[in-house]
């Protein structure tokens, strides 16, 4: 097979980090002596993310053992016997994985290369910064590699406890977002209409606001890093404010992080014998977790659902859709619990989190907003949730929340990266870093605090979460006691120790919810389009398409077909 592969290195996207060229030069051969025909093989159409030579391909099956076993998708194989040997898709089918960009990375040669990335930038012409993935709650840790100051591409790091080395599409394809729809420079709404504004005028009417509320809420997005919340807690809360970060209506408990985060890590999913999921669909909501279970699962674990029926990769025994069926799950005292947001946002959500922890001791609460258990730690929570924190409030500081509805009537302050549901809805608008563009800690699923770094700048105007709050504190007449990120941190650190624990799982003490009254509904899933959650993934063309293929493809056929 390696007599095969044609010399396309001057055009070939590998380039630079091929496993074949590498080989090549440390043999130090630049010749060769075959003189024989090459092969050629026909290139397949596996969508939009994966783009093929096939002709390069050296038959290692990797991508057809990933796909297989750890996607669990059964589109790749291995077609005919030695010259004849071809990968190929069943019935030339694209592929139906929310995981398949990872064969990019795990091809050895250039017959798997990026689509969106092809022939825009060489390795070597690259910036690369280490730093977390905001797409999911699970923290992935990814490299963002740089040309000037665009996003050229994402690529995953290698962490063990967390990701091991995938990531999922919307994590590794999202950047394109990061181009459009963007907040450059601030605006404020006369007349009805938005108009663009300077920074001195906006801040002194956000501050004028402010100062002038009689209830003022802040609210913090899905995608805040904890710094900023954090400062946002401690200028909303001395106007006598309250802030709240559950803005989904999720029932954690404040203050209780063994409710909020649970107590198991994500490397115990591997070696756990039983799972109860409970309101989650793992596949969409953490795709990279839910091979985790499918690994464990080929391993001989049990998994059963409580919730509505999804694909969840891997077989399960399914107890039923609706509260009822928690009083019936049987499950040891090893199992691991998985909760879902969506299990916990109606009014019983209290009750929910009560009954999971009563099946067994080891309980994950399963976040979909990477910013979330951040906030949950630095307080940034109102005693009644949600609605107590917006009922009534004449003026709304908006931190990045685009996942919500806010009613006519207060004044809204949104600060955040992108012309959202968020912008739409506000009176004044900020613009903010978006999260490569941003220092900033992120706290994962399992309550893991993450250090993000800055890979590029934020476009024209727009300025980092934090100093933002800082300045408008200032503006206030009430500054706020750092000047610097660092000076946030120690403030940060001095009220909640653990922040500082980077990349450890800090063990929660176990604090069982009192048993709560259940309602009757069925659970629903909140999440229903994978690639739609967040503003940048929201305004990303490539994101639309797979998110409309992917409605096209779960359609039922129709008469003919
Ligand atoms: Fe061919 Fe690349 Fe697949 Fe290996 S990973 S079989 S080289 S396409």
């Amino acid at each position: 097979l390696l007599i095969n592969p044609p010399l396309d290195c001057p055009i070939c996207d590998q380039g630079g980090e091929c496993d074949l060229q590498d080989q090549a030069m440390a043999y130090g051969v630049d010749f060769s002596r075959y003189r024989e025909p090459k092969r050629a093989v026909d290139d397949l159409d596996l969508g939009p993310l994966v783009e093929t030579h096939m002709t390069r391909c050296i038959s290692c099956t990797r991508c057809v053992r990933f796909t297989t076993e750890v996607a669990g998708i059964a589109q790749m194989g291995q077609t005919g016997r030695g010259e004849d040997a071809e990968i190929t898709s069943y019935l030339g089918e694209t592929l139906d994985s929310n995981l398949q960009g990872n064969i990019i990375d795990l091809c050895p040669v250039g017959a798997l290369v990026s689509k969106p990335y092809a022939f825009t930038a060489r390795p070597w012409e690259l910036a690369k910064t280490e730093t977390i993935d905001v797409m999911d709650a699970l923290g992935s840790n990814i490299r963002v590699d740089t040309k000037g100051r665009e996003v050229m591409r994402i690529l995953p790091r290698n962490h063990d406890g967390v990701n091991e080395e995938w990531i999922s599409d919307k994590t590794r394809f999202v950047w394109d977002g990061l181009r459009r729809q963007r907040l450059d420079r601030p605006y404020i709404r006369e007349n009805g209409k938005l108009r663009a504004a300077t920074w001195g005028e906006a801040l002194e009417l956000a501050a004028q606001k402010i100062k002038g509320a009689d209830k003022l809420a802040g609210l913090v997005g899905d995608l805040v890093p904890v710094e900023a919340a954090f400062a946002l807690k401690q200028l909303v809360e001395g106007q006598g404010g309250n802030v709240e970060c559950r803005t989904d209506g999720a029932r954690l408990p404040a203050g209780n992080r063994s409710g909020y985060v649970g107590n198991v890590a994500i490397e115990e999913l591997d070696t756990a014998k039983e799972f109860v999921l409970i309101g989650t669909n793992p596949a969409i909501e953490a795709p990279v977790l839910n091979a985790r279970i499918r690994k464990a699962w080929i391993n001989g674990a049990n998994v059963t659902l409580v919730g509505p029926a999804a694909n969840l990769t891997y077989e399960y025994s399914h107890a039923g859709t609706g509260r009822d069926a928690l009083s019936k799950v049987k499950a040891g005292e090893d199992a691991i619990v998985i909760v879902g947001q969506s299990a916990l946002n109606e009014a019983d959500g209290a009750a929910v989190l009560a009954a999971a922890q009563a099946i067994s001791g080891r309980v994950l609460v399963l976040h979909s907003a990477a910013g979330r258990v951040g906030a949950m730690d630095a307080g940034c929570t109102t005693e009644g949730g949600m609605e107590a924190a917006i009922d009534g409030a004449d003026v709304i500081y908006n931190l990045g929340a685009d996942e919500i509805d806010i009613q006519a009537g207060p004044f809204v302050i949104y600060q955040g990266s992108h012309g959202d549901r968020g912008a739409h809805r506000a009176d004044v608008i900020l613009p903010g870093a978006a999260y490569p563009e941003e220092q900033g800690l992120f706290v994962n699923t399992e309550g893991r605090p993450q250090l993000a770094l800055r890979a590029s700048f934020p476009p024209g105007e727009a300025k980092e979460n934090w100093a933002i709050l800082r300045a408008l504190s200032g503006e206030m007449g009430q500054a706020l006691p750092y000047d610097s990120l660092i000076q946030l941190r120690k403030a940060l650190v001095a009220e909640v120790p653990h922040l500082s624990k980077i990349d450890q799982v800090v063990e929660n003490q176990w604090q069982p919810l009192p048993e709560g009254k259940l309602g009757k509904a069925d659970f629903r899933l909140t999440m229903r389009d994978f690639y739609l959650t967040n503003p940048i993934a929201r305004a990303s063309e490539l994101m639309a398409e797979l998110s409309a293929n992917a409605k096209t493809r779960h359609q039922a056929p129709v008469a003919a077909e």
